[in-house]
């Protein structure tokens, strides 16, 4: 069969003497990988070389028999001028793909997560601070891992102010049933608040929000540990964003 959509390159590896793997995120199949034959030996036989979180528009022959598919046509649509020596959203770049590439299924369409990919893409150049946050929390809304951060995770009540975080549970815990793990930690107020405002509202509204540090730094942490949780392991890109932008931020 074949098939043509946008994608979204995640990551590249070399296969064989001379062609490459790339792992896309489409907008039509979900994440797809596919071999492009030939590439390192004629890099112009594509029209793309494959920037980490460019959009492309390919057409590949789907194979009935294998999760590899024959990318024969891939064709660059807008790289969004991330490059390596603009540090900032190139690493943001890289947190994005990793993040699709964890989370998504393979071939499982979801168009709602391709557009907030597109959001994100068209937010790059200029990143809010809190674009990160923003985006995690979308997409685990999105793609199903549905995280209930208004309610205790063990008797359902709703959480207003205070709660727990607890890294054994994935999620968060009222004083009550602190004893179903006595290790959890105390959470912001203003964190909570902060997850379920931009659980809710437009991707715009939440761009515009400020977050005090403290919040920023918790929010983070409670996001990063619901993920590890969830995927059994952290980003790789995160801490090399935690130090970039804490260098970024001391020049400022
Ligand atoms: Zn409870």
């Amino acid at each position: 069969m074949i098939c043509a959509t946008p994608a979204v390159v995640l990551r590249t590896f070399d296969f064989r003497e001379t062609s490459k793997i790339a792992v896309f995120f489409t907008r039509d199949f979900g994440k797809v990988k596919g071999v492009l034959k030939g590439i390192r030996r004629d890099p112009r036989k594509f029209g793309s070389s494959l920037p980490v979180l460019s959009l492309n528009h390919i057409i590949f022959y789907k194979k009935r028999h294998s999760e590899i598919h024959l990318i024969g046509q891939c064709d660059l649509l807008d790289d969004f001028q991330i490059r390596g020596d603009d540090l900032e959203s190139f690493s943001y770049a890289h947190f994005c793909a990793e993040l699709l590439d964890v989370i998504m299924p393979l071939e499982d369409p979801h168009p709602g997560v391709f557009g907030l990919v597109l959001d994100f893409l068209n937010a790059i150049k200029k990143p809010p601070q809190d674009m990160r946050s923003v985006f995690m929390i979308k997409i685990l809304s999105l793609s199903g891992f549905k995280p209930h951060f208004d309610a205790c995770l063990s008797c359902q009540s709703r959480l207003s102010g205070e709660a727990f975080f607890s890294l054994k549970k994935g999620g968060l815990l009222c004083r009550k049933c602190l004893a179903a793990d006595f290790s959890a930690t105390s959470v912001l107020p203003g964190a909570v608040a902060s997850i379920l405002y931009m659980e809710r509202s437009s991707w715009a509204d939440c761009l515009r929000l400020k977050l005090m540090p403290g919040v920023r730094r918790q929010l983070e942490e409670v996001l990063h540990c619901f993920l590890h949780y969830h995927v059994g392991r952290s980003l790789k890109t995160r801490p090399k964003i935690h130090d970039l932008l804490e260098f970024l931020s001391s020049k400022a």
